[in-house]
C-alpha cells in the first residue's frame, strides 16, 4: 500500500496572519480554521496555539474544520477497501476504472491476518480469477464485463479529497480496532502523511474510544477490550446509584 498527501489547503501570503513562503517555512492549514473560527466570537485569531480552533473541537463545533482540504494519492489497496472508503459520503474520489483499464497481471492484495498455507489458497483463487479474466478479454468480451470475475482483492489506485472534519470523523470509525486491518492501516498512513504539514489534524485522527484522552470508553457492542464499554460503565454507575439510594 502506498499513501501520499499530494495537496492540502494553504493560506495565501499575507492572509491568516503573517505567512512567509520562504523555503522551510510551510504555512499551516490550521491558520485558515483559526481565522474563520475567530469571526464567530469577534476574537483575535491565535496563529501560534490555534486556541479558538482547539476550543471549537473540544465543544464539538467542528464545522470550522470544514474550511481546509486534503488530497491523497493511494495505490495498492483492494477493491474491498475501496468499497469501505467510498461509504464516506463527504469524500471525493477519482478511481482507476475497471471499465476502461486493462486489469491483466494486476498484483492482488493479500490480507494481513492469514498464514502461509491460507495465502496459498487465496493465491490459487486469484490465479483462477485472473486466468478467467484474460480468457474473456482474449475472447473479445469488454473489460467492463470481464471484470465481473475479478475478486474483492483486486488492487486499485485512486485520488481522494476531503475536508478536515470529514477526515477526522471517518478516522474515528476506521481507526477503531474493530475496523478491518487494511482500511485501518490506510488511515494510519494518512495520519502519518499529515504529521508534518498538519500535526494538529493528525493528532485528532484517533479511534472513537480515544477522542477524549481523559475519558476513554468504547461505544461498540463488541469491544476490542482496549477501553471499558460505555454500556458497562453506565450499568456500573446505575448500580452504584441504586445501592447508595438503598442505604439512605
Ligand atoms: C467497523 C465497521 C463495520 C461496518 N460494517 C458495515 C456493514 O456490515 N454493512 C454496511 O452496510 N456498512 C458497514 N459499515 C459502514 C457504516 O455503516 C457507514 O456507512 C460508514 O462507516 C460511513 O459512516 P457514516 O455514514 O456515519 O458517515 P459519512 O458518510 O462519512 O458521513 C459523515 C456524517 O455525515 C452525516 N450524514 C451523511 N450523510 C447523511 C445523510 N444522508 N443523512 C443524514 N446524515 C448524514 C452523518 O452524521 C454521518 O455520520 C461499517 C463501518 C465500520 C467502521
Amino acid at each position: 500500500m502506498k499513501v501520499e498527501l499530494i495537496a492540502c489547503s494553504r493560506p495565501l501570503p499575507g492572509q491568516c496572519g503573517t505567512v512567509t513562503n520562504l523555503i522551510g517555512v510551510t504555512p499551516n492549514p490550521m491558520r485558515v480554521i483559526e481565522q474563520a473560527a475567530s469571526v464567530c466570537y469577534d476574537s483575535k485569531p491565535d496563529f501560534w496555539d490555534f486556541k479558538i480552533a482547539h476550543n471549537c473541537a473540544k465543544t464539538g463545533h467542528l464545522s470550522v474544520y470544514e474550511h481546509i482540504y486534503f488530497t491523497f494519492h493511494i495505490e495498492g489497496i483492494s477493491r474491498a477497501c475501496l468499497a469501505q472508503l467510498t461509504r464516506h459520503r463527504h469524500f471525493s474520489f477519482s478511481v482507476r476504472s475497471q471499465r476502461y483499464c486493462d486489469e491483466s497481471h494486476a498484483e492482488p492484495i493479500l490480507p494481513t491476518s492469514t498464514n502461509e498455507d491460507q495465502d496459498g489458497v487465496i493465491a490459487d483463487a486469484y490465479d483462477y480469477a485472473w486466468d478467467a479474466y484474460d480468457r474473456l478479454i482474449k475472447d473479445g468480451v469488454a473489460k467492463e464485463d470481464a471484470r465481473m470475475v475479478l475478486p474483492n482483492g483486486a488492487p486499485t489506485e485512486l485520488y481522494v479529497s476531503m475536508n478536515a472534519r470529514a477526515l477526522i470523523e471517518a478516522s474515528h470509525l476506521r481507526m477503531c480496532h474493530r475496523a478491518q486491518s487494511e482500511i485501518r492501516a490506510m488511515f494510519n498512513a494518512m495520519k502519518y502523511c499529515l504529521a508534518v504539514p498538519s500535526p494538529e489534524i493528525a493528532a485528532m485522527m484517533v479511534p472513537q474510544c480515544e477522542i477524549n484522552p481523559k475519558y476513554q470508553y468504547c461505544t461498540e457492542g463488541k469491544s476490542c477490550g482496549r477501553h471499558p464499554r460505555l454500556q458497562d460503565l453506565l450499568a456500573t454507575a446505575t448500580q452504584q446509584q441504586s445501592e447508595e439510594a438503598d442505604k439512605k
